[in-house]
C-alpha cells in the first residue's frame, strides 16, 4: 500500500476511515527517526499504523533546543516505508495550534518531580499534544518508549484520566552497542561527547546493582554515587539520578514493589535522559 502523508485532523481522519476495522495504531514522534523509533512501529504488529511526526513547540522553552531540534521528512517517510507505515501525520503548528488556543492539559501524579523540577514546561506540552493527536485519531492503542519513562506513565494516566479510547503501550529501549539510548538528540554529540555518552547506560546498571545489595535505606546512596560516577567520567552536570516506583514515580524506600532508576545528565549543551529497571 502506498504510504500516505496527512497534513490536517480532518485529512487524518479520512485517511483512517476505511482502516479501522482491523485495528489502529498510533506513535507519537518529533521526528529525526532512528531505529528506536521504528521498533515503536514494530511492536504496533498487524494493525494500521498512523506515525506522527511534529516537532512540538509547547514541550521547548525559550532556551531549549526547538529551532536546532533535527528536521528531516523526506528521510523519515523513506524510513518508515521499510516498516510498511502505510500513514504518516505531519501536521503544521498552526493546525495543531490554531488562531487564539487556549487549552493546556496539566497530568499531577507521574507528571510532578523529576523532569518537572528541570524543565517545568514540559509535560503540560507533552499532555496537551498527546491528547489531541490521540483524538485526531482515536486509535485503538498507542505505542510510546520507555525510554522516556516519565513521559509513558504521564500518557497513561491522561488516558486513563480522560478516558480515552486508546491503550497506552510500553516498548522497550533500543540502545547502541555500546548501551547509549538511540536518541534524535544523540546527533548533538561530538566524538569525545559521545563517548561519553556511552557511561550513563553503565552508571545505571551499576546502581542498580548496588541497588539490590543495599540495606534498608541505603537507596539514597547509591543514588548519590551515581551522580558522582557521572561526574567522573565527564558529565558536566547531573540533574538527578533516582530510583523510583516502576508503576507511579514514588521515591522507593525499598525494593519491596518494582522499581526504577532514572537519570537526566549533561555533555555540554546535550541533555540525555535514561533509566532502567532495578
Ligand atoms: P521523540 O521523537 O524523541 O519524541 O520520541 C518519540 C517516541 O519514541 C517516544 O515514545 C519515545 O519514548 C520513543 N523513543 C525514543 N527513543 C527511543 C529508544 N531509544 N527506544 C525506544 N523508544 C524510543
Amino acid at each position: 500500500m502506498a504510504l500516505t502523508v496527512c497534513r490536517t485532523i480532518a485529512e487524518l481522519r479520512t485517511a483512517l476511515a476505511p482502516l479501522r476495522r482491523d485495528g489502529v495504531a498510533m506513535v507519537p514522534t518529533m521526528g529525526a527517526l532512528h531505529d528506536g523509533h521504528l521498533s515503536l512501529v514494530r511492536a504496533a504488529r498487524a494493525r494500521t499504523v498512523v506515525v506522527s511526526i511534529f516537532v512540538n513547540p509547547t514541550q521547548f522553552a525559550p532556551h531549549e533546543d526547538f529551532d536546532a531540534y533535527p528536521r528531516n521528512l523526506d528521510g523519515d517517510i523513506a524510513k518508515l516505508e521499510t516498516v510498511g507505515t502505510p500513514i504518516i501525520f505531519a501536521p503544521a503548528a498552526r493546525e495543531m495550534y490554531p488562531e487564539g488556543f487556549a487549552t493546556t492539559v496539566t497530568v499531577g501524579g507521574p507528571g510532578t518531580g523529576l523532569e518537572t523540577d528541570f524543565r517545568p514546561h514540559f509535560f503540560a506540552g507533552v499532555a496537551t499534544v498527546v491528547a489531541k493527536l490521540l483524538l485526531a485519531a482515536l486509535p485503538d492503542r498507542a505505542i510510546f518508549g520507555e525510554k522516556d519513562y516519565q513521559q509513558l506513565l504521564v500518557v497513561r494516566r491522561l488516558a486513563q484520566d480522560l478516558g480515552l479510547p486508546t491503550e497506552i503501550v510500553g516498548a522497550p529501549i533500543a540502545r547502541e552497542a555500546d548501551g547509549l539510548a538511540l536518541s534524535s538528540r544523540n546527533a548533538y554529540l561530538s566524538a569525545g561527547e559521545r563517548a561519553i555518552a556511552g557511561n550513563l547506560n553503565k552508571v545505571l546498571r551499576d546502581v542498580a546493582a548496588r541497588a539490590r545489595e543495599a540495606e534498608d535505606g541505603g537507596l539514597r546512596d547509591c543514588e548519590a554515587m551515581g551522580v558522582a560516577e557521572l561526574k567522573a567520567v565527564g558529565f558536566d552536570s547531573v540533574d538527578y539520578v533516582a530510583i523510583r516506583d516502576a508503576q507511579n514515580l514514588a521515591v522507593s524506600r525499598d525494593l519491596a514493589r518494582p522499581a526504577r532508576v532514572l537519570a537526566a545528565a549533561s555533555i555540554g549543551r546535550t541533555r540525555l535522559i535514561d533509566n532502567r529497571e532495578v
